[in-house]
């Protein structure tokens, strides 16, 4: 038997979920498709996966009529980026483009958490867990997809929400160009003896930059970027000898560490679908993107993506009308492009060679000494256009 939907999406991850939040509000019949099960709530100790959301994602995430835990996020109102060695140092404040906080860091799984609770109030939402599409294909003006527990769905509009390793994306086949920066992100979740700061501080070193994300109370998550190996390495330490190296490799404004609380590592890739659209089918989020985590944009403009979608989707009469999809294409895709352009010079300018680490020490000076260009910079990174003035 067919299950008839205006809009199918697969992959009910963050910003699948977000999308199927707002699109449920709006009253559209939704399927959203979940190779695993559903999130459970957190409690306790943070989780080690966590991400920032600026006020673009927050604004589309209230949209939805989501409710988001105040009590597992954490508001920051500077961002301090600057040279281990001194030579560039630049601090971006959220009061100079005046707004309160720059936005929050919340557990990814606490937000998933959050927008499938909103999902299960929806009554236009139908979930459907533990399975995943194994087809797809048009018939007339629908889009039919086949999951791999015989069931059979259809829509106007189906939308790849899956992650980096699409299956959506291969049934449709869009290919992907990739790179490998060979790096790896260790995350450490950590206890500190200094109270909880609202500022999130990023030192670049020769090899990678070290981070300090913000969580509430005396709790703080480590970013440490490094070689592969180097990384696996360090990851292996038992908790005194990693409380060390970081003590030691971290600026003194981190503090003591009281307790290591739990780490694991990622591999840094950035990946672009040669296409976002097909017919009666668009790419979002990390399926259609994966950017350097450098800069905590790839969920944000995941979500740029899905809020995009769903405004084309609201005005439009057909959700999966070719000229709507083209130009959600056409935008997303140049902004997207500019974003992975944007880390990856960041990579490279701090990372690479001694002459091109200048440059980005000098790129800091810049950012110091023309408030104008700063305050763009931060417009940019918070969703909203830099060339709007106010
Ligand atoms: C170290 C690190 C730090 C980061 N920090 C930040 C940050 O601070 N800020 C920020 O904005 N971004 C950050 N990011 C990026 C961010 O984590 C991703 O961009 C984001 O998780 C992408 O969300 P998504 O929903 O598109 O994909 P995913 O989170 O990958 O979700 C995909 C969902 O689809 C499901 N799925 C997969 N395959 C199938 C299938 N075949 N059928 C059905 N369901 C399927 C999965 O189970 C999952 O639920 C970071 C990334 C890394 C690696």
């Amino acid at each position: 038997m067919q299950s008839d939907h205006d809009i199918i999406i697969v992959g009910g991850g963050m910003v699948g979920a977000a999308l199927a939040a707002r699109l449920g509000n709006a009253g559209y019949a939704i399927g959203l498709i979940e190779r695993g099960a559903e999130p459970t709530p957190m409690s306790g100790d943070y989780d080690l996966r966590i991400s920032s959301l600026n006020a673009r994602s927050l604004a589309f995430v209230k949209l939805s009529g989501t409710e988001l835990p105040q009590e597992r996020c954490c508001p920051f109102r500077h961002i301090d980026v600057s040279n281990l060695d001194g030579t560039g140092h630049s601090v971006f404040s959220a009061s100079d483009s005046g707004m309160d906080d720059f936005g929050l860091f919340i557990e990814n799984r606490t937000l998933q958490h959050a927008l499938w609770q909103r999902l299960q109030e929806l009554p236009s939402v139908t979930c459907y867990t533990h399975c995943a599409p194994i087809n797809t294909l048009i018939a007339g003006d629908k889009r039919v997809v086949e999951l791999d527990n015989g069931k059979m769905l259809s829509a106007r509009l189906v939308v790849g929400a899956d992650g980096a390793r699409s299956t959506l994306r291969q049934l449709a086949g869009i290919e992907v160009t990739s790179h490998n920066y060979h790096q790896r992100a260790l995350i450490v979740n950590v206890e500190t003896a200094l109270p909880q700061q609202d500022v999130s501080w990023q030192y670049f070193t020769p090899t990678g930059p070290i981070a300090m994300l913000p969580l509430p109370g005396h709790r703080a998550s480590l970013v440490w970027y490094d070689h592969d190996e180097t990384t696996k390495a360090r990851e292996a330490l038992d908790d005194d000898a990693l409380k060390a190296a970081i003590e030691n490799a971290y600026p003194k404004r981190l503090g003591k560490l009281t307790r290591i609380v739990a780490r694991a590592s990622f591999p840094i890739k950035r990946q672009h679908a040669r296409r976002y659209i097909g017919k009666r089918l668009a790419l979002i989020g990390d399926a259609a993107h994966v950017v350097h985590p450098l800069a905590g944009q790839g969920l944000n403009i995941g979500l740029h993506d899905a809020d995009t979608l769903a405004e084309m989707v609201i005005k439009g009469r057909d959700p999966g009308d070719h000229i709507n999809l083209h130009r959600f294409e056409c935008q997303r895709r140049v902004a997207n492009q500019a974003m992975i352009a944007a880390t990856d010079s960041f990579h490279h300018l701090f990372t690479g060679a001694k002459p091109l680490r200048q440059l980005g020490d000098l790129s800091l000076h810049l950012a110091e000494r023309f408030p104008l260009a700063k305050r763009m910079m931060m417009q940019q990174a918070n969703g909203l256009n830099p060339f709007k003035r106010g």
